[in-house]
């Protein structure tokens, strides 16, 4: 058992706790991680609120970062300790018909469909005062040592540099992979990205990627917009500065709607934005943001032709084999994704972290 540093989530609504906890060593089948960074995503601040139904608590959240294998449970052939990783909140089992669906990245292990509260077995490898702590999505990165099944870690590069890639984890995995997997922005196409957190920049760097002639940035906050425009968008707009709707506003700059638009916000009003900014024939609309509420849509969006589709950490990569090759190409200065960090904190100012969130910086 180790014992080690981890951000405790007590109850929903409450701030995390920086605590000693314990963290036991992998069982068959799983592999424990000394974790080196972690990012923050909007995603963890749904979990501490307790927008995350199927979450239990108290909880060690995180879900993206990048570690080094300290130990392997019996069975376990592909990593072994010293190999550098991203632990993956979207496994890769290889063995369900998704896996084996060379389009599908929808793993049927996922938090869709299986709770990720405990490791596969129904017990948890962390205790914190005497008492079981939750894993959230199998990973957990706000720990110092976590403990995930071996279908849910990717093994990376020896040479990539861990408090850089931890973002693949998630942000850039999935905004990235919005645009080049899951709408296969083609070159010379006009986009639409509205929410310019980490994903909606990552997505501004995919369609810039994939060759997109027109990226259209959109954001509550402007402070934003600068590093967009650094990442490739061509045009950025603040909907508070107008008088009409964002959609009204983007089918008028562009003719008849941008080819694509990305939603990578969470708010109900903002994907029926997204997708009425696509044009009504060819549009494709990716849904990104998580939203806890449903959404009612008037069907003739769709009836004329748009597609509306989601996507979960940038879909179809083969998320195992996917990452791996992503972080290569980071190596191989492909793009920059190192412009998505904003400030580096020590582990235990991890509070101060979500107050940077929050606070739109
Ligand atoms: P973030 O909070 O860093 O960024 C959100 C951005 O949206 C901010 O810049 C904010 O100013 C802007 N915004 C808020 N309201 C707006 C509005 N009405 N109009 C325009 N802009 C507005 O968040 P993030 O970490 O980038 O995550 C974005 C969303 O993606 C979250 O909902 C998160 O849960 C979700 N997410 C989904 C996946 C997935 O696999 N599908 C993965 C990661 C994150
Ligand atoms: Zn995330």
């Amino acid at each position: 058992v180790i014992r080690c540093r981890a951000a405790v989530a007590w109850a929903p609504g409450k701030p995390l706790s920086v605590e000693e906890v314990e963290v036991a060593p992998p069982k068959a089948g799983e592999v424990r991680i000394k974790l080196v960074a972690a990012g923050i995503c909007r995603t963890d601040e749904h979990l501490l609120q307790g927008c995350f139904p199927k979450a239990e608590f108290p909880v060690i959240p995180g879900h993206e970062g990048a570690g080094i294998v300290e130990s392997v449970g019996e069975g376990v052939t592909s990593v072994t300790p010293g190999d550098k990783v991203i632990p993956l909140c979207h496994p890769q089992c290889g063995e369900c018909s998704f896996c084996r669906n060379p389009e599908s990245n929808f793993c049927q292990k996922s938090h869709f469909s299986e709770l990720q509260n405990l490791l596969p077995d129904k017990t948890s490898r962390f205790s914190c005062k005497g008492k079981q702590i939750h894993h959230f999505l199998w990973v957990s990165t706000f720990a110092e040592y976590t403990v995930v099944p071996e279908y849910a870690v990717a093994k990376i590069d020896a040479a990539a540099p861990l408090d850089k890639v931890c973002v693949f984890g998630c942000a850039f995995s999935t905004g990235y992979g919005a645009a080049i997997n899951t709408a296969k922005v083609k070159p010379g196409s006009t986009c639409a990205v509205f929410g310019l957190g980490g994903v909606g920049l990552s997505a501004v760097m995919g369609c810039k990627a994939a060759g997109a002639s027109r990226i259209i940035a959109v954001d509550i906050n402007s402070d934003k917009f600068a590093k967009a425009k650094e990442l490739g968008a061509t045009d950025c707009i603040n909907p508070k500065d107008l008088k009409k709707p964002i959609q009204e506003v983007l089918t008028e700059m562009t003719g008849h709607g941008v080819d694509y638009s990305f939603e990578a916000i969470g708010h109900a009003d903002t994907m029926i934005a997204a997708l009425a900014s696509c044009n009504m024939s060819t549009g494709v609309c990716v849904m990104i943001g998580v939203v806890d509420s449903e959404i009612s849509i008037d069907p003739t969006l769709l009836l004329t032709g748009r597609t509306w589709k989601g996507t979960m950490l940038g879909g179809s990569w083969k998320i195992r084999e996917g990452i791996p090759k992503l972080v290569s190409s980071y190596l191989e200065k492909k793009f920059n994704s190192d412009l998505l960090i904003t400030h580096t904190l020590p582990f235990a100012k991890v509070k101060e972290g979500f107050e940077l969130l929050l606070a739109g910086k």
